[in-house]
Parts: C-alpha cells; structure tokens; sequence
C-alpha cells in the first residue's frame, strides 16, 4: 500500500506510481528519484553515476553533517544510487516535507556538479530513462545487461552508522 503521502507527491509533481514496487518516481530540478517508504522511515533514492570520488565524498560529507537538522535515519551510496533515509516518527511526514528533501538533495547533486542524464550503468549521458532494479535513472539499451562500471565502490559503509 502506498501512503497518501507518497501519492500526494507524486500527484503535486506528476510523477508516476509503480504500485508493483510501493514507490513513486520522476524528475525533481532535473534530478531523477524514486522515492519508497519503510518501517518509520522514507526512502529517497537517486542515481549518482559519474559521480567523482571527491564528488562523492562532499556529498556524504555533507549529509553526515546535515545528519541531525535533516532527521536522516541514514544513508549510502551503493550501485551507482544514493539512498537517504528519513527519520518518521508516528506522525507522517507531508508531502510538503518530502518535497523540501527532494529540493535539498537535487541542490546537494546540482552543487556538485553530479550529471543528471547519465546512464546507470557506465556513466555516460543517456537519453532513455526506465527503471533498474526498480530504481528510476537513465539507461542505454545496451547497457542493460552490461556489467556496471561503479562509482561508488568503497563507500558502502557510509552513513551506516547509528547515532
Ligand atoms: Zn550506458
């Protein structure tokens, strides 16, 4: 089942609903997510491929430091995506505040300069976007059953830790 937070954001934003995956996914500023939800928490993931080490490291660098004011449950960057956690208490987050998250991390990825069109799996622009392993991103059609060149390797302990 899909929250009627979610719905609600994906309706404001006319994103698209895959019910087969509990998720809702489209462009935010430029930027491709698929947004989910867990056990107190809403998931927001977004392809980082071509990302460059130090990039990558300015952006968990950041959301660690973010960690508290931003009320992430947690994060990582694995595959070639991002995933931030946010915190939900028993009160739901509104579409609202899910909105201010996709606009903080969008700007996070604009400022560093992170390619918002390249494909998930080798890194270079793509046109087509389709989901991957469920995940919304840009993608060659040759590149699907490719093995994929990752740009987050050694980083997948990041943000793993409990505070
Ligand atoms: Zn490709």
């Amino acid at each position: 089942m899909i929250s009627t937070q979610l719905m609600k954001l994906a309706e404001q934003n006319g994103w698209k609903v895959n019910n087969k995956e509990d998720s809702v996914f489209g462009v935010y500023n430029g930027y491709l997510f698929t947004v989910l939800e867990g056990n107190r928490f809403k998931a927001f993931i977004t392809p980082v491929a071509g990302i460059s080490p130090a990039a990558l490291e300015s952006v968990l660098d950041y959301l660690e430091k973010q960690r508290k004011g931003l009320r992430l449950h947690s994060f990582e960057a694995h595959d070639n995506f991002l995933c931030v956690r946010m915190e939900e208490g028993l009160v739901k987050l509104g579409a609202e505040r899910l909105e201010t998250m996709l606009g903080q991390l969008s700007g996070l990825l604009s400022l560093q300069e992170v390619s918002a069109d390249a494909c998930v799996v080798c890194g270079k622009p793509a046109e087509r976007r389709g989901l991957y392993v469920g995940l919304f991103c840009h993608l060659h059609p040759e590149c699907e059953n490719a093995d994929m060149v990752d740009f987050t390797s050694g980083n997948d302990m990041a943000g793993e830790i409990e505070t």
